[in-house]
């Protein structure tokens, strides 16, 4: 069957690189798993001989009637055709309260997948995913670096994140044009308190806009997606949050942004 290009779909050849990513998450017998598109099965094989129970979530109907079929006798597997940006995790995986999940990700969707994934942390406690190399040192990247930006932030934020290794193009049919890498992001047991985590993530957005400006020339600009009266608003929490405003957001830790995000969220109050 041909690749759909539309669907990100760049298939794993070869056992090497599959028996590297499900040894490194090492699913027990019984967990639940997810996996999110399984397209011609090169994970889920491995995945469901662990005697795991697996749920798989693929988009392709064209995909649907040929892992159906292989995996027919097989009691713990359930093979679930949906789009993965759409569906409610938790209750997929009910009655079990906590899953992990596999996925070599197409790539055209990855950013809000890992933001939907972490959206239902709080029943996905750690996700192994395979991303484009570039993706996965920008997620991991420390500030004062050119990688670190939103994705930093956002991954970071809630999760612990490693990267595991790298994949070659030759290792995917048809072979994409860039290196991919596994990357392992496990649900922090506790978050740093947040006022208002939408604020968090669109402050981030705000910040990184322009990365070449001062913070405080990103705050002005965008002082509207923040919800403030008017780019004057700003200053306040600047001060409050004790941040120089000619930095630049590439330098600003975590916890920074956290602060920031909580005193413009009292300043809003
Ligand atoms: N896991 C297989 C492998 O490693 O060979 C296939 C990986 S391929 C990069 C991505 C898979 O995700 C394809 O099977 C594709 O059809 C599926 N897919 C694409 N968009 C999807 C979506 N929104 N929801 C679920 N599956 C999707």
């Amino acid at each position: 069957m041909r690749a759909k290009r539309s669907l990100g779909q760049n298939f794993l050849v070869g056992s090497h690189y599959p028996r590297r990513i499900v040894d490194s998450v090492a699913p027990q017998a019984g967990e639940t798993i997810i996996e999110i598109g399984p397209g011609q099965g090169a994970l889920t094989g491995l995945l469901v001989e662990t005697g795991a129970r697996v749920i798989a979530i693929e988009l392709d109907p064209d995909l649907i009637p040929h892992l159906s079929q292989s995996f027919s006798d097989c009691e713990h597997f359930r093979l679930v055709e949906a789009d993965a940006l759409r569906v409610d995790y938790c209750e997929l995986i009910a009655p079990d309260a906590s899953a992990r999940v596999v996925a070599n990700l197409p790539y055209y969707i990855s950013t809000p997948i890992m933001q939907r994934l972490i959206e239902h942390r709080r029943c996905l406690s750690e996700m192994t995913l395979m991303l484009q190399r570039e993706v996965v040192e920008r997620i991991t990247a420390s500030p004062g670096g050119k990688e670190y930006g939103f994705l930093s932030v956002l991954a970071q934020f809630y999760c612990e994140v490693e990267k595991l290794f790298d994949v070659p193009p030759g290792a995917f049919r048809p072979a994409p044009k860039v290196y991919s890498s596994a990357l392992r992001l496990r649900a922090r047991a506790r978050t740093a308190a947040v006022k208002d985590e939408v604020l968090l993530i669109e402050l981030t957005k705000v910040l990184f806009a322009q990365r070449r400006k001062t913070i405080l020339n990103n705050l002005r600009a965008g002082w509207g997606k923040l919800g403030l009266a008017d780019a004057s608003g700003i200053f306040g929490p600047l001060s409050a949050s004790g941040l120089d405003p000619r930095r630049r957001a590439e330098t600003l830790s975590i916890e920074e942004i956290a602060r920031l995000a909580d005193a413009i969220t009292v300043s809003r109050a």
